[in-house]
């Protein structure tokens, strides 16, 4: 076998997915559904809906690919989307976006945020700032472009981080400050207080504010507010979405960035250098699902919130301590009030026990702070409801066996 070269081991180890055999494992999220379509057991733990989005986007779609848009679009994306994304942030969070040089269509959040961290790391020197537990793909693309990662740990019970820790983190080599807000794993949301801590650091040491959006449709009590609304974080914030969780459609993979004119070129950049373009006939479906009525909205949040608390009843009712979360699919449930002090060793266990698959909090954090989320676990509420009962019949019989 040949010595393969390259950046790609910095990105797998990174992101902590190189084996002590210097193999590459797969991502958390494609280990568990593999765990989950082996041993048949209910799938909580890949964040992906069983249930199709809406009709009116799904026949957009269909009527897109029959009326020929099957080629490569403009650069930035399909006009139509581009105007129908500058639309939604305006109708929702008031904030104005020129469709014409602040939005960029990208290959799900994925590419968004690949293309957006390749873009603005220049040097090994370059830190980026990110809240841990955090995303897998935030820490390999970190790896991949080169830079440093700063952790920034959130704290239970409410997984908000410390503001004397994040000041702390943040230093002129601070090149970009990475939030995920709704939270994945944790379904926090973040507090007024810390958002604006964030903006204050970007502004004082001329970092770039990239947020990762995703969930923006899925917050529970209160109105999501992107970071880009605070007058002082607009002119330096990337604002990053996709179309996966709010129109159920993951697998269409259509992500979006707005932000500043100068920082969408810099993206364009190189996303032209990764993918081009993409999801020809997907991108008019999409700006039709974003221009849906505030009815279809509200409804998919009321959908998670009745889910969530279904998940989190059958959690309490099998004997875990849960967090509740504020937002997201997401709710993370304490191994160790049943005496698992093990998340991961549980998690693979849970088939077997249980019929149900979760995924391990560790799987998200760095090895230094592993011990701090150790016998944590997240479940997905994005099921069916006689699925989510049904895992919570199953997991009630863990305390049993
Ligand atoms: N960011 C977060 C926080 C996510 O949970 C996900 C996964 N859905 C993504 C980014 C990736 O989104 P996409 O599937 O649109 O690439
Ligand atoms: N975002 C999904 C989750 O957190 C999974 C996405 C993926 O598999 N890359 O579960």
């Amino acid at each position: 076998m040949p010595t393969v070269p390259g950046a790609w081991r910095r990105t797998a180890s990174g992101a902590g997915l190189l084996g002590d055999d210097g193999s590459i494992a797969p991502t958390i999220f494609a280990e568990m559904s593999h765990l989950a379509a082996e041993t048949e057991s209910i799938n909580l733990g890949q964040g992906f809906p069983d249930e199709d989005g809406p009709a009116e986007v799904l026949e957009a779609a269909q009527r897109a690919i029959a009326d020929g848009h099957n080629q490569y679009t403009p650069g930035r994306g399909v006009p139509e989307l581009l105007e129908a994304i500058s639309e939604h942030q305006n109708r929702f969070y008031g904030l104005s976006v020129d469709p014409a040089t602040e939005v960029l269509a990208t290959t799900g959040a994925t590419e968004a945020l690949s293309a957006t961290l390749l873009a603005l790391i220049d040097s090994p020197e370059d830190e980026v700032v990110v809240f841990e537990p955090y995303y897998d793909s935030y820490a390999a693309c970190v790896a991949l472009a080169g830079g440093r990662l700063r952790t920034v740990p959130l704290r239970r019970p409410d997984f908000q981080p410390d503001l004397d820790e994040l000041a702390a983190a943040v230093t002129d080599c601070t090149r970009v400050i990475l939030l995920n807000d709704p939270h994945n794993p944790t379904g926090a949301v973040f507090t007024a207080e810390i958002r604006q801590q964030i903006a204050d650091l970007a502004e004082r040491h001329d970092a770039v504010i990239v947020t990762d959006e995703v969930y923006e449709h899925l917050v529970f009590d209160q109105p999501h507010v992107p970071i880009a609304t605070l007058p002082q974080a607009a002119a330096r914030t990337l604002t990053i979405s996709s179309a996966g969780k709010t129109f159920r459609a993951t697998g269409w993979k259509i992500g979006w960035v707005s932000g500043p004119a100068e920082l969408i070129t810099a993206v364009l950049t190189v996303k032209q250098f990764l993918t081009f373009v993409n999801g020809s006939p997907f991108q008019p479906a999409i700006a039709a699902g974003l221009r849906l009525p505030d009815a279809f909205f509200a409804e998919l949040r009321e959908d998670m919130r009745r889910k969530k608390d279904l998940l989190g009843a059958g959690l309490r009712a099998a004997g875990f301590d849960i967090f509740q979360p504020a937002g997201t699919y997401f709710t993370v449930a304490d191994g160790a009030s049943l005496g698992f002090s093990d998340a991961a060793a549980l998690c693979r266990e849970l088939p077997q026990r249980a019929g149900v698959v979760g995924v391990p909090l560790t799987a998200f954090v760095t090895d230094e702070n592993r011990a701090d989320y150790a016998s944590l676990v997240r479940f997905a509420a994005c099921k069916r409801v006689d699925v989510l009962e049904e895992a919570a019949a199953r997991l009630g019989r863990l305390g049993a066996s």
